[in-house]
């Protein structure tokens, strides 16, 4: 098998976890696996190089700042080489130019354009382990780019992609993906298998174990993604197509987000216009905005209502008020949005009849709904959405094996 591999920053941290990594990646090896190994920067490493341009400057210049950057990967991925040609391994470290990951040229934020892998080709040939440090590409003028942060899984599965790996394992410091956050709900299972989509719902839910945008690439690519604990032997869990899981279970997760607020405009002019011109300036200053309602108006006047992340709130207050979009504005930081994904959703009629009741036997309002083919996500007060987490977890039966 050709299986890239990806160690998260915790994974590689300190020395002693490095030399881990080491024997991990030589056990693989010698299962007979040929291997590519995407490391990260050592934990705190990359927030370290940003404090010291910091230091000089508040603007440093972009380009500087990805040949600043990509220095922590590199650093990684040469140590870890070290460490496996002194276990008698033949190893060898590519930093993203050496390893041929093109990109276009948005520093700090780059896209990867594409993938030319004939030197990792011809050294896997030869039977080398491939080290290449993550994060970072090369631009059509020779310069070095980094992904935005976390973007060293997004080289880990372009490479898988590129490389046609049979496998991309991404090692961090969690087992993989729960039916819900195990703090909250201490009968969270691991799921076995999710499908993509599934697991973009859980990504953009604010479940941390994957980066988003890695999950849409391996999704086009079609890799198979599998995340696991690099701290552990424990098998993770398998993100895949929809036609690989045999058995999908209705409900695959439950997921919370206490990072919500709302924002309540009443007596809004109920007219052509008013919403493209509320959510195009919201759009403008980049504020996320989730959920949104509209009431049927009155006296040509209506209420509308939406979600934003927390952090966001202020700067979404400021645009309301600047343009005076209502006469009555509230602002509510104490929501939290519980979710209920699952891809067998589409074909079961009964799921959203089954979530509103468990809130309702259990006395709590849900304040706003919204549905899509896999995800049923509802608006509560956050005091109570720990408890609706945990009824939904039961009412689903998540606790017991499909
Ligand atoms: N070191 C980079 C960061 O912290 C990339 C990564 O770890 O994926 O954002
Ligand atoms: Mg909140």
């Amino acid at each position: 098998m050709l299986i890239v591999q990806k160690f998260g920053g915790t994974s590689v941290g300190d020395l002693e976890r490095i030399g881990n990594v080491a024997k991990r990646v030589a056990k693989s090896k010698d299962q007979g696996n040929d291997l590519v190994v995407v490391v990260s920067a050592m934990s705190g490493e990359t927030n370290k190089l940003i404090g010291y341009a910091d230091h000089f400057s508040k603007s440093p210049a972009v380009r500087e700042m990805d040949m600043l950057l990509s220095s922590g990967e590199r650093v990684t991925s040469a140590l870890l080489s070290i460490a496996l040609q002194e276990m008698g391994y033949d190893a060898v470290s590519m930093s993203g130019r050496k390893a041929g990951i093109y990109t276009d040229e948005k520093h700090t934020s780059a896209r990867i354009s594409h993938i030319n892998t004939k030197n990792m080709q011809n050294n896997l040939k030869e039977g080398k382990i491939i080290i290449v440090a993550g994060f970072q590409g090369i631009t059509d003028d020779d310069n070095v780019s980094t992904l935005g942060r976390g973007g060293s899984d997004l080289s880990a599965v372009a490479i898988a992609g590129a490389m046609g790996a049979d496998l991309c394992e991404i090692y961090t410091d969690v087992d993989g993906v729960y039916t819900t956050d195990p703090r909250i709900e201490r009968n969270a299972r691991k799921i076995d298998k999710i499908s993509y989509d599934e697991m973009l719902e859980f990504a953009s839910l604010g479940a941390k174990v994957l980066q988003n945008r890695s999950v849409e690439m391996a999704k086009k690519l079609n890799v198979n993604l599998v995340t696991r604990s690099s701290f552990n032997e424990n098998e993770g869990t398998l993100i895949t197509k929809e036609e690989n899981i045999m058995e999908e279970p209705i409900v695959s997760g439950i997921a919370l987000d206490k990072n919500q607020a709302r924002v309540s405009l009443r007596d809004v002019k109920d007219e052509p216009g008013i919403a493209a011109k509320i959510f195009s300036t919201l759009a403008e200053n980049s504020i996320n905005v989730d959920m949104i309602i509209q009431n049927v108006g009155h006296d040509g006047t209506t209420n509308l209502g939406f979600t934003v992340p927390e952090n966001e709130l202020e700067t979404a207050k400021n645009i309301m008020e600047e343009l005076n979009a209502a006469k009555n504005l509230e602002y509510d930081n104490n929501i939290a949005k519980v979710s209920i994904v699952g891809v067998g959703m589409k074909n079961h009629s009964g799921v959203a009849g089954t979530a509103f009741s468990t809130m309702a036997d259990n006395n709590i309002n849900i304040e706003m709904i919204s549905t899509s083919e896999i995800k049923i996500s509802m608006i509560v007060d956050e005091k109570y959405s720990e408890l609706a987490v945990r009824s939904l977890h039961q009412a689903y039966s998540l606790d017991q094996k499909s």
